[in-house]
């Protein structure tokens, strides 16, 4: 597998699900084989038209982690913790590029949060930091969406964080990036709302990985969501939020109230 391809599952019009690398932004060379396994190339590039970006993998939970990054911390009144402070969100909540975001009934504050996603490659279980980094496959771009209201009222995170719809990843799995100094950015309706770097988390990557990996075993596909960077804010119905990381590109999803039973 090659450092520097950017991964991306697809359904195709037959309703088959593909896996293909980036080739430019518009198009993809068709990859058979496993994202956990090997990777070979198969067949010339091809447009994504057609295509149905789906999130680059299946997550059986995403790990994340709270003020990681000082200046959020204090936007949001605290400090930076002793320990990394981390939370699970439901393998349920994740969708891919171009989902709708469905707004959490009964919410008044639903808010957006950039973040780098660690994809986990193999069975992880009390790595080191120094080996913390072989057991990574990629990275990708994530939205830990969090309905802000209900995280101060409950304290805890499950309710909050946990809404369907509130984990878009993608739109690739980025191969062989270093984690240490990345671009992390929202913009929202294409105004730029939060613009950090990963250099500026108080736990880094590896250490994050040791630290969770001594906790609960982390599966390939799993996914960290690694805190994120000052400048959250509200999304509602109608926005379009977009989250970039440089070297994995710009995950898109449009924001709708949610519909069907149980909605507003
Ligand atoms: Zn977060």
């Amino acid at each position: 597998m090659s450092k520097g391809w950017r991964v991306v599952r697809v359904r195709d019009e037959a309703g088959q699900e593909r896996l293909g690398r980036l080739d430019g932004e518009d198009a993809m060379i068709p990859l058979e084989g496993s994202l956990f396994g090997a990777l070979v190339e198969a067949g010339p590039s091809r447009p994504l038209a057609g295509l149905r970006l789906l999130a680059p993998v299946s997550p059986s939970k995403v790990v994340g982690v709270g003020s990681n990054y000082r200046k959020h911390a204090e936007e949001m009144g605290k400090a930076v913790p002793p320990v990394p402070k981390i939370f699970l969100k439901p393998s349920t909540a994740v969708v891919g590029p171009d989902a709708a975001i469905e707004l959490a009934p009964g919410s008044v504050r639903v808010d957006h949060e950039a973040e780098l996603g660690v994809v986990i490659g193999k069975v992880t279980r009390s790595v080191s930091a120094a080996e913390a980094l072989e057991h990574v496959l990629g990275y990708t771009a994530l939205n830990d969406v969090t309905a802000r209201d209900f995280q101060k009222a409950d304290g805890v995170f499950a309710r909050a964080k946990g809404f369907d719809t509130f984990c878009p990843i993608g739109p690739c799995v980025a191969l062989g990036l270093e984690p240490g100094d990345l671009g992390v950015q929202a913009t929202v309706n294409g105004v730029l709302r939060q613009d950090g770097r990963t250099s500026d988390m108080a736990f880094d990557v590896p250490t994050l990985i040791a630290f969770i990996s001594d906790i609960m075993t982390l599966l390939p596909g799993d996914v960290i969501a690694t805190g994120t960077p000052a400048g959250v804010g509200p999304l509602v119905a109608g926005d379009v939020v977009e989250i970039w990381v440089e070297g994995v590109g710009r995950l898109r999803n449009p924001v709708v109230a949610r519909s069907g039973a149980g909605g507003a």
